[in-house]
């Protein structure tokens, strides 16, 4: 299987006249199509570094980035982004929020009108499709901002501690229903998190990073049993604390 993305030995450094700030160093890894990935590591230390380098807006100083076998910048990949806030438009309905990106792009068409408002019905959206972003939760604003993004059909998607602003009961909850979506859409997800808890119970492996300038430490796959397969549930499975310790233990080791 082709991996999505690709990170070969990939090195970068910030340069301002106050002089160098090497962010990441040496980083090699691949992501395989509906892989969902978590990066955690110590504050500072590069994640959103490399998010920045996947999505094009920054070139790595040596190495190379791949999307689907093609250098980044060159493959049209289509990315989506998941962020802290989720920047609805308070002028504009949930409806006419959620349909935003295929506008501007003018692709808009009765086949994505129809999608979009499936996944609003699916997601439970479809009462509030003529209500400003106001009307709805935290959580429920949250679901919104992810289906305005995968309106775009992204071949992959770049969430930067997305949940991070939410209370910790909203966090949860919308990290169960975030991450079913996911799952259910089939999509290739990174994540950057600070949360271990979160990193477990949504990925299918934790890359873990080092201080910076970032090197990779340690990629563990993470394995649940059936019957957990919800984050939800995964936080109530044996060997969740398992893994939190695994990684809790080589974000503190120095080596
Ligand atoms: P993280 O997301 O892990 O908190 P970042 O990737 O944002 O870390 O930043 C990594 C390092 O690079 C930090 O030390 C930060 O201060 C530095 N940095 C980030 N952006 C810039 C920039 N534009 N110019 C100089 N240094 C930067």
């Amino acid at each position: 299987m082709e991996p999505v993305l690709e990170f070969i030995n990939v090195c970068f450094s910030y340069h301002s006249p106050d002089g160098e700030t090497p962010a990441l160093s040496g980083i090699s890894l691949s992501v395989l199509p509906g892989e969902f990935i978590a990066v955690v590591g110590p504050s500072g230390c590069g994640k959103t570094t490399l998010l920045s380098l996947i999505s094009g807006l920054l070139r790595p100083e040596s190495g190379q980035i791949r999307l689907f076998g093609k250098p980044c910048g060159s493959s049209g990949t289509n990315i989506g982004y998941m962020l802290q806030k989720d920047h609805l438009f308070e002028w504009r309905t949930v409806y006419d929020n959620v349909l935003l990106g295929p506008q501007i792009r003018h692709s808009l068409n009765q086949e994505t009108e129809t999608q979009v408002s499936a996944m609003l019905d699916t997601y439970g959206l479809s009462a509030f499709k003529d209500s400003p972003p106001s009307a709805l939760s935290g959580g429920m604003r949250q679901r919104a901002a992810l289906i305005r993004t995968l309106a775009l059909e992204p071949d992959l998607l770049l969430l930067d501690e997305p949940f991070s602003a939410l209370d910790y009961q909203t966090r949860l909850e919308v990290g169960d229903d975030i991450g079913g979506i996911l799952r259910k859409e089939g999509k290739t997800a990174v994540l950057v998190t600070h949360d271990l808890a979160e990193a477990i119970t949504l990925a299918d492996r934790v890359i873990i990073l080092s201080h910076r300038p970032a090197r990779i430490k340690k990629i563990l796959s993470l394995h649940f049993g059936e019957e957990f397969d919800t984050p939800l549930k995964r936080r109530s499975a044996p060997c969740f604390s398992e893994y939190f310790d695994k990684i809790w233990k080589e974000l503190k080791s120095n080596g």
